[in-house]
């Protein structure tokens, strides 16, 4: 194995280990332990940002005429890498970022499964031919490269958001300049080695650190990038969409969520608790899809919160290296502080805390960024905690009347991203799948998650853009050419048909 890079970390520009001309470094710490620097990382300048693009510039002629199947291969070599590496990839990950192990590990397969998926579609790259409405004449698509594309991605999946952004990416014959979250710059380093040690030709592939503010909106506003996929907060996904849209780019930007579970009084116990309880608080709730709201059926309310309160009073918080944990710290100083922020702004707006609610301290958590599971309940549906992400392990309850209520209550927020239903009425599963806002929709399932080969992407302010993921990415990825052949042995027969 090639390991190419140690700390300090630098860029990956043109196939080569590069230091950022600001000849300056960040370090990065590990949330579970705060003194632990994990390595320094490059606080890379636009000046380096804009050399990254004229790198994917440089191999933007060669990449794109390799033929799609010849450019799988060297997707199927970096998936079999990522194999190898998965443990030490997952470590990285909850070292990082701090999430348990577990989840980790399901990062990585994530990553894994969509690399396969794109790597499939080489030999596919469907277009699609018609009748043409005139004689003599042959109509078909295909799809072309977009150029280069900026990915710029969050701190919270560090792996499988930028492998999905990256895989379909390179397999439509793009060159990348790829901007990591600041907090979680190690993992893309490992995620770059892979792609590098599979032989991806230089520039195919370049790995940029540094303030988003800086080196992020020079990629934005390069005219060298055509395109930009953008994952993170509904604030700066709006400032990079409207940017790239003044300049005319093609843009995906998929941001935050509020997402909703209805829980009916006709509910499985045991079905709806385990998804409740892992949708809330798994990955410490800073998942996009994390369930940040619980709507009851009003009949089975005390019913199904009693045991809620009881299992999640089971939860065991602690580093995530250890298997045995369920809830680990937050990623940072940065999202210590709004969650707790939030857990006072829900206590003066009046809602009842029904548990947890304080930082956990004393031992080893004082050296990591631990808050309890949190669960408020009496949420009126105005109050700031229904309606902003807080992106932590809190839980805002409501009370509803019936399903219709319910759905308005989970309609009533800017954000469209993941939703779900418990129910055994088949009925009313189907009028909540047929009005609900969101752009993942689940029956009986936690809102988490997604498979690769399906679109993934939220309504409202969660997303705008093509969906990510599934055969959309793909569109996403490539400009589609419609061609007009007139075969036609002689001139002037087209004419009279216009
Ligand atoms: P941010 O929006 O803060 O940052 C996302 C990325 O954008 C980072 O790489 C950041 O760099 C960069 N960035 C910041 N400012 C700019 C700028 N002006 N121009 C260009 N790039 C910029 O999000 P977080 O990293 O805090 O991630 C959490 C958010 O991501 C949550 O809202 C969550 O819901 C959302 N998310 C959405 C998902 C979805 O699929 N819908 C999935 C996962 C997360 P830097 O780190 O240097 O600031």
């Amino acid at each position: 194995m090639t390991t190419g890079n140690a700390s300090p970390y630098k860029n990956h520009i043109g196939g080569q280990w590069v230091a950022s001309a600001s000849g300056r470094t960040y370090p990065v710490t590990n949330p579970a332990r705060k003194n632990d620097v994990l390595g320094e990382f490059q606080t890379s300048t636009p000046d380096d940002a804009l050399s990254a693009v004229d790198a994917a510039q440089n191999a933007l002629p060669g990449w794109s005429q390799t033929p799609a199947p010849a450019r799988a291969a060297f997707l199927f070599r970096a998936l079999e890498i990522l194999r190898e590496r998965a443990d030490d990839i997952a470590r990285t990950i909850t070292m990082e970022e701090g999430k348990p192990i577990a989840d980790a590990l399901g990062e990585v397969k994530r990553a894994m499964n969509i690399i396969e998926y794109s790597a499939g579609e080489g030999r596919r790259m469907f277009g699609y031919t018609t009748p043409s409405e005139l004689p003599n004449t042959m109509a078909y698509t295909m799809r072309r490269p977009m150029g280069v594309v900026a990915i710029i991605t969050p701190w919270n999946f560090p792996i499988a958001i930028p492998a999905w952004k990256i895989a379909p990416a390179l397999i439509c014959g793009n060159t990348l300049v790829f901007k990591p979250a600041s907090a979680t710059p190690l993992s893309a380093v490992k995620l770059m080695q892979v792609f590098h040690d599979a032989g991806l030709p230089p520039g195919v592939l370049n790995l940029i650190t540094g303030p988003g503010g800086s080196v992020g909106n020079a990629l934005v506003e390069s005219p060298g990038v055509k395109a930009i996929s953008f994952t993170g907060s509904t604030e700066i996904g709006t400032g990079i969409y409207t940017e790239g849209a003044r300049r005319l780019k093609k843009v995906q930007c998929e941001m935050g969520g509020k997402n909703a579970v209805i829980l009916l009084a006709d509910a499985d116990m045991e079905k709806a608790m385990g998804g409740i309880v892992q949708g809330a608080f798994g990955s410490t709730g800073q998942r996009c899809t994390a369930t940040s709201r619980l709507i009851v059926e009003d009949s089975a309310y005390d019913h199904f919160m009693d045991e809620l309160i009881e299992r999640t009073s089971k939860l065991k918080i602690g580093d995530g290296l250890d298997p045995s944990v369920d809830i680990s710290p937050l990623a940072s100083q940065a999202q210590f502080d709004t969650v707790m922020e939030y857990i006072g702004v829900g206590a003066e707006e009046g809602a009842t805390l029904a548990y947890g609610g304080h930082a956990v301290t004393g031992g080893e958590y004082d050296q990591g960024y631990y808050v309890e599971p949190t669960i408020f309940t009496d949420v009126q549906p105005h109050m700031r905690i229904a309606q902003e992400e807080i992106f932590g392990p809190v839980l805002t309850v409501f009370k509803a009347s019936g399903l219709e209520e319910a759905i308005e209550i989970a309609n009533d927020v800017k954000f469209g991203l993941s939703s779900s239903v418990y129910t055994k009425d088949l009925t009313r599963a189907f009028q909540y799948i047929d009005t609900v806002e969101s752009g993942m929709v689940h029956v009986n399932a936690p809102t988490l998650g997604g498979e690769v080969h399906l679109p993934f992407g939220g309504l409202k302010e969660s997303g705008v853009g093509q969906r990510e993921q599934g055969t959309e990415a793909f569109d996403f990825f490539s400009e589609v050419i419609t061609v007009y052949i007139d075969h036609a042995a002689e001139a002037g027969e087209r004419a009279k048909f216009i």
